[in-house]
């Protein structure tokens, strides 16, 4: 990887020194059990960390920063450094400090009326969560996969998407504080406006909107942000679609569009290939692939009859009143209509008696698959309302050799890396994005685990992930390799990735197109002497 350098060597010796004073010398941490620990990745490239700061307010992040300019010190900001699979805490340079915006996790304000929250950088989704259901507030956050210890800043900035109608998450942004360059604070929209209640309602402001210079960039520090949360609808189910035949995923796909588009389904809907399933079920079975480093097609559909999964499975979220729910079952099954795919519609009665039945059978050592089966739907389902899970952490381990509960990827050693191509919403796209994808997978010798996600009605990302050892060198370099491989491929196709691995950003990124030039000058004027994250989303 290639990293950006400052324009002098920093002198680490005296910022460790100013940032001791800032925060108090026990948030400061150069020690190298410390930056091994920061160090730990489930990437396949390195990048040196030189040291970890951990400030506890947005004034201690603009001293900080103020300091860092003063000794020519890069800082790379994370909120609460889950971001497994695209790079974790790895700044995408060498030598940069690790700023650790943990310490800041108040939950500024949660409004019930007009549902928003406006939250610190070190807030998880499960503490929101816990904190909506403490208070018995009638509110739903958005929030992804990767459990409840993950963020919900860094994943903002990151443009993630999670799972419910607010899945597009960027969108779902007002007001948003961040500390630039030269030390000043900036407030987006109105949220600046001390005598303004807007801030977090309404998120244009007057002039320029600016809150876009903080996604998937390195222009300042987000230190507050105004998120919107959902109404708990007076209704919900969930709609379970099961996909046997691949040659079916494009026609779906097509007849889904309309249904996306005119808000039949309004949360962000995903498509799991069945290896994307078994990964949260198991690791890679070492014992039957007989030396194998991928699933024979013979192995593949052994394991899919034992654990009862399909080929492709499709959930989706409906909310509203519960005649709205009938009526978009309804749209559903009819535009689905005619294609060899079962459709289930689970309310949350059926679902409780389900997971009672299944868990009354496990007890009793009956319906094992059963229970896994309706455990799998539970989480599912669990997301489509806001409730984060462990669950599909699991799916991070298919090449490690345990499978722990309480799962963190990277402290594991787990090898993983995420691409997402984006495409139009158009089944022959899907199918040519498979047909390019999936061969390359098989030619690096990974298991294609794969989810297509609905994003909007007009464009769909498809998540792909690659599982590796991380213990084995050669693996792991094929790992990188099939990364870099496939996000040329997929660009070259027209399908660009939504969102980069921090160690391959400069292999990603042109610094003579117009865009990214114009990016640069941006980045001189908000950040002159070049301290946050450099190389992170930039030339
Ligand atoms: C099983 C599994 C499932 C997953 N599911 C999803 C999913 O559904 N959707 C999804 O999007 N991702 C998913 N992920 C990927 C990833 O784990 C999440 O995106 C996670 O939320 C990112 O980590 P974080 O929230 O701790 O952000 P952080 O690691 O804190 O931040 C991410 C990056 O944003 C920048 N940044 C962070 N905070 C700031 C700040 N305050 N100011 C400026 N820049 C900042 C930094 O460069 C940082 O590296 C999944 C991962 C796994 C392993």
């Amino acid at each position: 990887m290639s990293a950006t350098d400052p324009k002098q060597p920093p002198d680490l010796a005296a910022f460790a020194e100013h940032a001791a004073r800032i925060c108090g010398a026990a948030h400061v941490d150069f020690s190298p059990a410390g930056i091994a620990a920061a160090s730990r990745t489930t990437a396949p490239w390195r990048s040196l960390i030189a040291g970890i700061v951990r400030p506890s307010s947005a004034d201690e992040v603009a001293s900080l920063i103020t300091a860092a300019a003063a000794t020519a010190t890069p800082l790379y900001p994370v909120s609460t450094g889950k971001n497994w699979g695209y790079g974790d805490r790895l700044p995408a340079g060498d030598n940069q400090v690790v700023l650790d915006l943990g310490r800041m996790n108040r939950i500024i304000e949660v409004d019930e009326t007009l549902a928003y929250a406006v939250v610190e950088p070190g807030v998880t989704q499960g503490q929101l969560f816990e904190h909506l259901q403490a208070r018995q507030l009638a509110l739903w956050l958005d929030c992804t996969g990767a459990g409840p210890d993950a963020g919900i800043i860094g994943n903002i900035l990151e443009r993630g998407f999670g799972h419910t109608p607010l899945g597009d998450r960027f969108r779902a942004v007002s007001g948003i504080e961040a500390v630039l360059g030269d030390g000043s604070v900036l407030r987006t929209g109105f949220s600046g406006a001390e005598s303004s209640a807007v801030g977090a309602t309404y998120p244009y402001g007057l002039g320029p909107v600016l809150d876009g210079l903080f996604s998937q960039s390195n222009l300042g520090v987000v230190t507050r942000m105004g998120v919107w949360l959902m109404p708990q609808p007076e209704a919900f189910a969930a709609a379970i679609v099961f996909i046997d035949d691949k040659a079916v995923i494009g026609p779906v796909v097509d007849r889904l569009r309309p249904l996306r588009l005119d808000g039949t389904l309004p949360s962000v809907v995903h498509i799991a290939n069945d290896l994307r399933l078994l990964s949260g079920r198991m690791g890679f079975p070492q014992q039957r692939a007989g030396g194998e480093r991928c699933l024979t097609a013979e192995l593949r559909a052994a394991l899919n009859r034992e654990l009862g999964i399909s080929p492709w499975a499709m959930s989706a979220g409906l909310y509203g009143s519960r005649r709205q729910i009938r009526a978009s079952a309804a749209r559903l099954k009819t535009a689905l209509k005619g294609l060899p795919v079962r459709i289930r519609v689970l309310g949350g009665d059926t679902l409780r008696q389900a997971e009672r039945a299944a868990r009354l059978l496990n007890r009793f050592k009956i319906g094992r698959g059963l229970y896994r089966q309706i455990e799998d739907a539970s989480a599912a389902i669990g997301l489509l309302q806001g409730k984060p899970t462990r669950h599909f952490l699991k799916g991070a381990y298919w090449r490690h050799p345990t499978m722990p509960t309480g799962a963190d990827p990277a402290l594991d050693g787990c090898g993983l890396l995420w691409l997402a191509p984006v495409s139009p919403h158009r089944g022959q796209d899907i199918d040519r994005l498979l047909a390019l994808v999936e061969p390359l997978y098989a030619r690096h010798g990974f298991d294609a685990l794969l989810t297509l996600s609905l994003l909007n009605g007009r464009a769909i990302a498809l998540v792909s992930t690659i599982a590796f050892n991380a213990e084995d060198q050669v693996e792991a370099r094929a790992a990188a390799d099939c990364y870099e491989t496939i996000v040329k491929a997929a660009m070259a196709a027209g399908y660009p990735p939504y969102r980069l691995a921090s160690g391959a950003m400069a292999s990603a990124i042109d610094p003579k197109e117009p865009y990214w030039q114009a990016v640069a000058r941006l980045k001189a004027a908000l950040d002159p002497a070049g301290v946050i994250a450099p190389g992170r989303y930039a030339p």
